[in-house]
Formats: C-alpha cells, sequence, structure tokens
C-alpha cells in the first residue's frame, strides 16, 4: 500500500512503514521513545510491534488500562507522571500502540507534556486505522461527555499494519466499519456501495477497502485541518452518536456501546433526519437503515431514553452560540453541514429506527 501524504506527516503502511519508522527513529533526532498500550495491546500487539522496530534508542513501555471509561485527565495525568518518572525530556517522541482510546489519549498527553514532543500513532483496530489515528483530533473525556478536551495537533506520522487486526473481536471489527460506511455515505456513492455485499471478504479486499477509507478522511481532513467548513461532514451521525454514546457510558443499568455502534444509530437517525429535511429520498433512507441495521445489533430506547439522550446534545462540542448543529445527507455521497433539526424529528427519527 502506497504511501499517504497527509498536511504535515505520513501515513505509511506495513513494511514500508517500519522502514520509516527505522529512519525517523535515530538517536540524533530522539533521546527516549515511550510506547503507550492499553492491556490488550500490550499482550496483542506490542510483541509484533517490537519485533519490527528498528532502533538503537531507549524504549519504555506505559501501559493503561482499557476501554473508553480511562480516556480522561486522570489516566492522562498517570502518562504526565510516568513520562516525567522516567525522564522524559523534550526530544522523546511517544508511540500510541493501539485503538482510538490510546490514539486520542496518548496524543494528547504528547501534545501537552513539555509543550509538546513529537508521537507517532500505531492504529490496532480497524476503527483507529480508518479513522482515529488519522487527522490531529486528540483527546479526553470530560466525566462522560465525549471529547471535551483536546487539542489538534498532528503526529507525526500514522503506521498502518493490518496485521493487528487478526487478533481483533468481530464485534470490534464492526464497530471499525462503521466509521467506513460513514466515509462512504458523506463522500463517495461508489465506496458506500462496495458495502452492499460484504460476504466472501479477503484480507486484499479488507485492505483496499482500510486505504480507501484512510485516502477519503485524509482528502477531507487536509483541506480543513481545525473543522471549519468541510471537515464538519466527518461528524454525519456523530452528533446523536455521541449523545447516545455518552448515554449509555453514564448509565450503568445500560449494556455497554462500542463508538461504532453508537454512530451507526446516529447515522440512521440523522439520515431520517435528511429525508425529513427533504435532502434524500425515501428510498436513499430506507437503503442506508436496512444496510446499517443488516450489520450491527437493534438497541432498544424508551421515552425517556430518548428525552435524555437529546438533553445531553446540548454539551456537543460542535455547538455554535447555543445551537444543536448537524452535518445532514444530501443524497448519498454528498453531505451539507452547518444544519438544524427541531426536536419533533429528533423524536420521529428514534421511533422510526424502532420500527
Ligand atoms: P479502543 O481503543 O477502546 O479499542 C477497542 C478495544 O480493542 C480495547 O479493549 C482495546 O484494548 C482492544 N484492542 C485494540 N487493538 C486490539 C487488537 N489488535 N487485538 C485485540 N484487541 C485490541 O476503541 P476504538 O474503537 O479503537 O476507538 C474508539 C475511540 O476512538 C473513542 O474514544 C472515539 O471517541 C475515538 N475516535 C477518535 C477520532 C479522532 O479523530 N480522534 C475519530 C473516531 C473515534
Amino acid at each position: 500500500m502506497q504511501t499517504i501524504q497527509a498536511n504535515n506527516y505520513k501515513i505509511v503502511f506495513e513494511n514500508t512503514g517500519y522502514e520509516f519508522l527505522a529512519e525517523t527513529l535515530k538517536p540524533q533526532f530522539y533521546s527516549k521513545i515511550f510506547i503507550i498500550v492499553d492491556e490488550n495491546t500490550s499482550n496483542q500487539c506490542l510483541p509484533h510491534f517490537l519485533a519490527n522496530l528498528s532502533t538503537e534508542i531507549t524504549i519504555e513501555i506505559i501501559e493503561l488500562e482499557a476501554g473508553e471509561l480511562h480516556k480522561n485527565i486522570e489516566t492522562c495525568l498517570g502518562i504526565w507522571n510516568s513520562l516525567t518518572e522516567l525522564e522524559g525530556d523534550r526530544k522523546s517522541i511517544l508511540i500510541n500502540l493501539g485503538g482510538g482510546v490510546i490514539t486520542d489519549i496518548g496524543g494528547f498527553a504528547a501534545c501537552t507534556f513539555k509543550r509538546g514532543i513529537d508521537f507517532i500513532n500505531v492504529p490496532t483496530t480497524l476503527l483507529a486505522m480508518v479513522d482515529a489515528s488519522i487527522g490531529g483530533k486528540n483527546g479526553v473525556d470530560l466525566g462522560n461527555l465525549k471529547n471535551q478536551i483536546g487539542i489538534i495537533r498532528e503526529p507525526k506520522a500514522v503506521l498502518v499494519d493490518p496485521h493487528f487486526l487478526t487478533t481483533l473481536s468481530s464485534r470490534e471489527m464492526r464497530s471499525g466499519l462503521a466509521e467506513m460506511l460513514k466515509h462512504g455515505l458523506i463522500f463517495d456513492k461508489e465506496y458506500w456501495n462496495k458495502f452492499k455485499n460484504l460476504t466472501n471478504l479477503n484480507t486484499d479486499d479488507l485492505n483496499e477497502l482500510i486505504y480507501k477509507s484512510i485516502q477519503i478522511k485524509n482528502t477531507i481532513v487536509s483541506q480543513d485541518l481545525t473543522e471549519n467548513g468541510i471537515r464538519k461532514s466527518l461528524n454525519f451521525g456523530h452528533t446523536l452518536g455521541h449523545a447516545i454514546e455518552s448515554y449509555f457510558l453514564e448509565n450503568e443499568n445500560k449494556e455497554s456501546l462500542l463508538h461504532g455502534e453508537a454512530i451507526a444509530i446516529g447515522m440512521i437517525l440523522e439520515s431520517y433526519i435528511s429525508k425529513e429535511k427533504n435532502l434524500i429520498s425515501e428510498s436513499e433512507y430506507l437503503e442506508i437503515k436496512e444496510l446499517i441495521n443488516s450489520l450491527y445489533e437493534k438497541i432498544e430506547f424508551n421515552n425517556s431514553d430518548i428525552q435524555k439522550i437529546i438533553d445531553l446534545l446540548i454539551f456537543d462540542k460542535k455547538n455554535e452560540f447555543g445551537t444543536i448543529q448537524f452535518a445532514l445527507l444530501e443524497g448519498i455521497g454528498k453531505i451539507k453541514i452547518n444544519q438544524t433539526s427541531d426536536n419533533d424529528i429528533i423524536i420521529k427519527s428514534f421511533k422510526d429506527y424502532k420500527n
């Protein structure tokens, strides 16, 4: 897979990627390497990564607890303390080896430690490969509110090695798929159509789909790093998706929802809103709803859940001057940003999702 050029860094793949890392991680450039892992990537991914990494620089490992519940400022404080105790300096480099939780929090820790040190993302989940590791958004949750604290700063490089996916559960794979579906829906109808028949997918097909998704995300972010315009299109499904994710995180009696699972529901709901605003046709809406519902388990929402999720929208970090902002579809493969919606339509979108 050919290297992709992002604004100020390269997205490198497999063997070429490890060669690029060997060139980058030289003692004349960096004093120490810190690899951030979680308890799972420590076991499943670190041995493969270290076996392929060629460097003379001292390596220290910082291991975190896994999961969204740990993507917070307390965990970040732990990283800053470890970096300090292990004598990290301004010439240290941090490598984030993990899913989106690790790339988000590791990136944030790197951007803030000693006013910013270099970091490299090595995504190990499908979701992090096609989305979270690309584009320079780093941050943590504030309580259950998603990504409220953060910074936009690009990594030094991203290394994508699909080998890591061999140990990822099918549920986590499906979670990542949601962001790939989104890339098709907002930007490329032909790419969306590829997901209509996912049976008999071999490794080459998957690698091709991953590569295309990264290209789409990178094309969008490269034009608008700080999200003043086109980058907002990547928020399709995320206004309601993030509120749903937050609601499930804060309710211990609810089953846990993965990020992509929440976004998948958010995409159905926001497609419904797009239809109600005459931005997509009824048949396009049904096509989206049926495909997504065929891939993800249906979740039950009662009236109280729906109201509480709507109440959470006020905390969405995309809101401007108190107005809740949506990125809605304008046909499949195209997006219209800076849209609003009445609560009545949002409630109807949940009712329709249920049926
Ligand atoms: P995650 O990082 O929690 O990883 C999911 C689970 O898989 C974890 O338990 C992890 O330990 C495990 N795991 C990781 N790699 C593995 C492997 N190769 N084999 C076996 N297990 C493995 O979650 P995620 O879905 O990767 O990322 C979700 C996060 O990404 C959310 O916090 C979301 O907000 C964030 N995100 C950020 C951006 C961005 O632009 N910064 C974009 C999308 C999502």
